[in-house]
């Protein structure tokens, strides 16, 4: 089938030449449509002219989540209103909502860049896509539906809850694709499993958006459905929407897409570039936007670029799951430690259970040293406790990049509370 999406056959160089291109006229278009951005710029005594090449692109100040609430209801707005096609807003969790105002050609690129994300994961015009979430002022719903109309193939407007309905729907439609949350997904694949209509459905494929997923949850919906694989789909509503990459069927990393946005990987304290490999937080520069062009917006979102080429051939690079967010991070020995990237390494490993808490402490030495209190899991024998634990502080020392001791403690030993658990001991001072 022929990828009228993807560009398969785009060079890393001309990936770059559209990146400057994108992102000389971004820097124009904010300078001269947006008071929020000309303020900014001229108090960094940065130009758009300035702009000459990609590297150019660390002399722009960065753009916040404060700025986007301290700015509403139209943050960042770049065109007259008579080019205002429609809004969107964040559910708005803390503090007020972030509002997005979008031009016909912003609505357009979004459309674009979705049919991508189904292209990437191997759908045709054949497939029946269940759009299981949320539809309203987010961006979830519509960027799913305008996504699969883009694309070609058949969309059901579904909607989030009602599992009778997404059932019978199932079974009528012959649905093979369903996108939803990774609960709803959980949900709907135990109520198929107990309701035995396993045989009576045709699923094929799953695309999960917004929540951070276990493996063993992945695996578990993929078993109960039948379903050949299992895709995360990434994106926030400063940037479009939902559709901002997605992983291939080698499942190696999310390909994002580079003609359409720059992802600078930073140290959250230094906002210098991390090494290859290593984890930072997500800042984006949009290449393309009209409505409200994103330029160096730190998401708080982090994750890693994945280096090298995946078997799948594609052009476009790709960066891991995101594993947290960038507001809880600390320091030992010079390394930024992020508490969630600990708990998404713990999800993966045998023999504990769900409950941790970090120690930091200064000895004598004057070196940091941390450890991890982790519970065996339910019924867990505590003679196997020092090879959990060493099992435990190599993935740790590899993948965090520092060393801890690890200690295992008796099941529910660690406390419990309604609100999250305080995790972080730190007794350095
Ligand atoms: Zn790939």
């Amino acid at each position: 089938m022929q990828k009228r999406f993807t560009q398969a056959s785009i060079t890393t160089d001309e990936l770059a030449a559209l990146q400057l291109a994108g992102l000389k006229w971004t820097v124009h278009h904010a300078y001269t449509g947006s008071d929020f951005y000309r303020k900014q710029f001229d108090e960094a005594g940065v130009k758009p002219e300035d702009i000459k090449s990609l590297e150019d692109l660390k002399r722009l100040p960065f753009t916040t989540s404060q700025d986007l609430q301290g700015n509403y209801p139209y943050p960042l707005i770049s065109v007259p209103f008579e080019d205002v096609v429609r809004l969107h807003a964040s559910s708005g969790t803390t503090g007020k909502r972030k509002v997005m105002v979008y031009t016909a050609k912003d609505i357009d690129d979004w459309a674009d860049m979705f049919a991508r994300c189904y292209e990437t994961a191997g759908l045709s015009r054949e497939d029946r896509v269940q759009i299981c979430v949320g539809y309203g002022v987010w961006t979830a719903g519509v960027g799913f539906q305008l996504g699969c109309e883009r694309f070609g193939a058949f969309a059901i407007p579904a909607g989030p809850g009602n599992i009778d309905m997404q059932l019978q729907f199932l079974v009528d439609f012959q649905t093979t694709v369903i996108c939803s949350t990774a609960s709803m997904a959980l949900l709907l694949a135990e109520e198929v499993q107990s309701r035995g209509l396993r045989d009576q459905i045709n699923v094929k494929k799953v695309i999960f958006g917004a929540e951070r997923s276990s493996d063993a949850l992945r695996q578990k919906v993929k078993t109960l459905l039948g379903a050949e694989h299992i895709f995360d789909i990434p994106g926030l509503t400063e940037i479009y929407g939902p559709g901002t990459g997605l992983d291939c069927v080698h499942h190696t990393g999310i390909h994002y897409w580079s003609d359409y946005y720059i992802l600078e990987i930073l140290d959250p304290e230094t906002l210098e570039p991390v090494k290859e490999g290593e984890v930072g937080e997500m800042v984006y520069t949009t290449l393309k936007k009209e409505g409200a062009p994103m330029i160096r917006y730190r998401s708080r979102d982090l994750t890693r670029l994945i280096p090298g080429d995946c078997p799948c051939g594609s052009p476009f690079p790709r960066h891991d799951k995101i594993v947290g967010r960038s507001d809880d991070m600390f320091i030992v020995r010079g390394v930024n430690i992020y508490p969630s990237h600990i708990d998404e390494i713990l999800s993966r490993q045998q023999g504990i259970g769900s409950e941790f808490q970090i120690h930091l402490d200064r000895l004598d030495d004057g070196k940091d040293y941390m450890t991890i209190k982790v519970e065996r899991e339910e019924g867990g024998d505590p003679a196997s406790d020092r090879n959990l634990a060493t099992g435990i502080e190599r993935t740790v020392r590899k993948e965090a990049l520092v060393s801890g001791q690890v200690e295992i403690v008796d099941y529910q030993s660690l406390p419990r509370t309604e609100r999250k658990s305080k995790r972080v001991f730190d007794n350095r001072n």
